[in-house]
């Protein structure tokens, strides 16, 4: 309701689950799952936190956090479980190339406090209208919807306030739309997930979207391989074997793979 909201916390202090192969695992699972990528958010974030906020994590808590919150806590968990990665691998959007772009997901996740309102309200043409700062929820109705071209008149329609949202989205005009989607823009927390960088191959200018879901987190294969290869060696079950630290399981397997030799080398 328009003018009954408080202000919501950007970045709220959250605490990750124990860093340890069941956690890995339920991660590596959330992020191979099929679905659009707000779905597969939502599953890592109730897989890799304990706390988000004062709320404990759950799927429906991650859902209800803003799409800037959500973007944030995806680089916190990134950088929790791959603190050593420092680039990654973009296209070109002038020529089409791949370059390697260096990375500071650290610095990234250092924010400042931001507080910010989870609705605004906008002057359009057909009247004054209220509309949620999307959340996790509104991006899997968008992403499950994906009804319009447009994806400013998509989310007009996901995230208004009106009883009859999805009709008033189609009678928008384009200078509703461009008020709508800036004064959406201008109340969302602001998260660095642009990185723009000269292209080596052509010289052009070209920004990227930064996605750690496609870098930065285990691989369900390289878990259960681990994994497999402890139990096949001290014949601990696979729940011990999980509850050992990440470290601690990949040091433990890379000794027994050492000693096994080279077809038993772990990835990674
Ligand atoms: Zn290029």
């Amino acid at each position: 309701m328009p003018g009954a909201h408080t202000r919501q916390t950007a970045f709220p202090p959250s605490a990750m689950r124990p860093m340890d192969g069941q956690t890995e695992l339920a991660v590596a699972e959330a992020i191979a799952a099929t679905g659009t990528r707000p779905e597969r958010v939502t599953r890592l974030l109730a897989s890799a936190f304990e706390t988000i906020g004062d709320e404990a994590s759950s799927a429906g808590a991650a859902r209800g956090l803003s799409s800037g919150t959500r973007e944030w806590l995806v680089q916190c968990a990134a950088c929790a479980f791959r603190s050593d990665i420092n680039w990654f691998e973009a296209t070109c959007e002038k020529c089409g190339e791949p370059y390697d772009l260096s990375l500071d997901l650290w610095t990234a996740t250092k924010v400042k406090t931001q507080l910010f309102d989870p609705i605004v309200t906008v002057e359009t043409s057909i009247g004054t209208r209220a509309f949620h700062v999307p959340t996790g929820w509104h991006e899997e109705q968008f992403a499950r919807q994906r009804q319009s071209d447009d994806s400013r008149r998509g989310f007009a329609g996901v995230c208004g306030m009106s009883d009859d949202d999805a009709d008033e989205a189609e009678q928008f005009n384009e200078h509703d739309l461009v008020l709508i989607d800036e004064a959406i823009e201008a109340s969302s927390p602001e998260v660095a997930d642009q990185a723009v960088t000269t292209c080596p191959s052509c010289g052009e200018e070209t920004s990227t979207q930064i996605d750690p879901l496609l870098f930065a987190f285990p691989r369900e294969s390289d878990v259960l391989k681990a994994t497999h290869l402890i139990a096949t060696a001290y014949g601990w079950s696979q729940d011990q074997i999980l509850r050992l630290s990440a470290r601690h399981r990949n040091h433990l397997a890379e000794l027994i793979s050492r000693d096994r030799g080279p077809a038993w080398r772990t990835a990674g």
